[in-house]
């Protein structure tokens, strides 16, 4: 029992004694190797994904509840979009969109031509907002890590470094991933930025760290020069709140005679772009669809 907490995947935050530079530690093994095995990803899409959705989970641990972050590149390259959505409660959800999935594994070499040129889009939803904030730059090295801190220096000038650590086995499957974001606030001594900086540019592998120590708290020791205040612990998982109930419930919005020739046609298969789980319409889904839509158009 003891061992599977140590091993869940987790997310810590904590602040410095001044309170101006935040931390957050997150190691998402089982989280990102998820969604790799959801949407059969080879190495290269499932690097960028996991990366996107590690990102997504220290941006969002700032946020309350079920608060959320959405963090997108659209772009030009192989990969043209990636998605990744992270709710402050530890629930992550994404996926990957090719522009020519064939010419994936012969691009290893290049990685520019993965993401091509594009932007990245954050969209944050909050409790006190009716519209998601959204912020958007330009793409830089379309590496992710450069993209997300040069995304925290433009759209909310806060200086921050992120590490983004993710590995595979011989079998191409992810086998470690860690994150890492800091950010200073206003404030805050340049000594202290400076010690920090210092210290993180040691980092050889944020999972051999992490993994060296009982805990994320303990690997803070590491990794910061002086003592922190944790704030928060919270477990994250892949996790989508699609059901078939809520596909039906969009269906009801169709025509009848689109429900007819869906029937006719035999196209029962329902596939969420989040998570990639399939569902399938039987004869009485359709009739009670039907029955429904007719029902209300009456
Ligand atoms: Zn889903």
């Amino acid at each position: 029992m003891k061992q599977d907490y140590i091993n869940r995947d987790r997310i810590v935050t904590a602040l410095s004694e001044s309170g101006k530079i935040r931390f957050a530690l997150i190691r998402n093994v089982k989280t990102v190797l998820t969604a790799q095995k959801r949407h059969n990803l080879e190495i290269l899409p499932a690097f960028y994904l996991a990366r996107a959705l590690t990102a997504a989970s220290l941006m969002a641990s700032s946020l309350k509840g079920e608060e959320r972050i959405i963090l997108e590149t659209i772009s030009d390259g192989l990969i043209n979009k990636i998605y990744a959505e992270a709710m402050q409660n530890g629930e992550v959800r994404g996926f990957v969109e090719f522009n020519r999935k064939e010419d994936i594994s012969k691009s290893l070499q290049n990685t520019k031509d993965i993401l091509g040129d594009g932007i990245l889009r954050v969209s944050k939803i909050l409790y006190n907002k009716g519209e998601p904030i959204v912020g958007i730059v330009e793409l830089q090295k379309g590496d992710i890590v450069t993209d997300v801190s040069y995304y925290f220096a433009q759209s909310e000038q806060i200086p921050s470094a992120v590490i983004l650590d993710v590995d595979f086995d011989e079998k191409g499957l992810i086998s470690k991933s860690a994150g890492l974001l800091i950010q200073a606030m206003p404030g805050e001594s340049i000594d202290k930025i400076l010690a920090v900086h210092r210290q993180i540019t040691k980092i050889n592998s944020l999972s051999e760290i992490i993994n060296s120590q009982p805990s994320l708290e303990k690997a803070f020791e590491l990794l910061v020069p002086f003592p922190v205040k944790k704030l928060k612990s919270m477990q994250v998982d892949f996790f989508c709140r699609c059901s078939k109930d809520k596909f039906i419930s969009k269906l009801m919005t169709l025509k009848p005679e689109e429900i007819i020739d869906m029937k006719k046609n035999n196209n029962n298969e329902l596939v969420c772009q989040y998570c990639n789980e399939h569902y399938y319409l039987e004869e009485e889904d359709f009739n009670k669809i039907l029955s429904i839509i007719i029902a209300k158009t009456n």
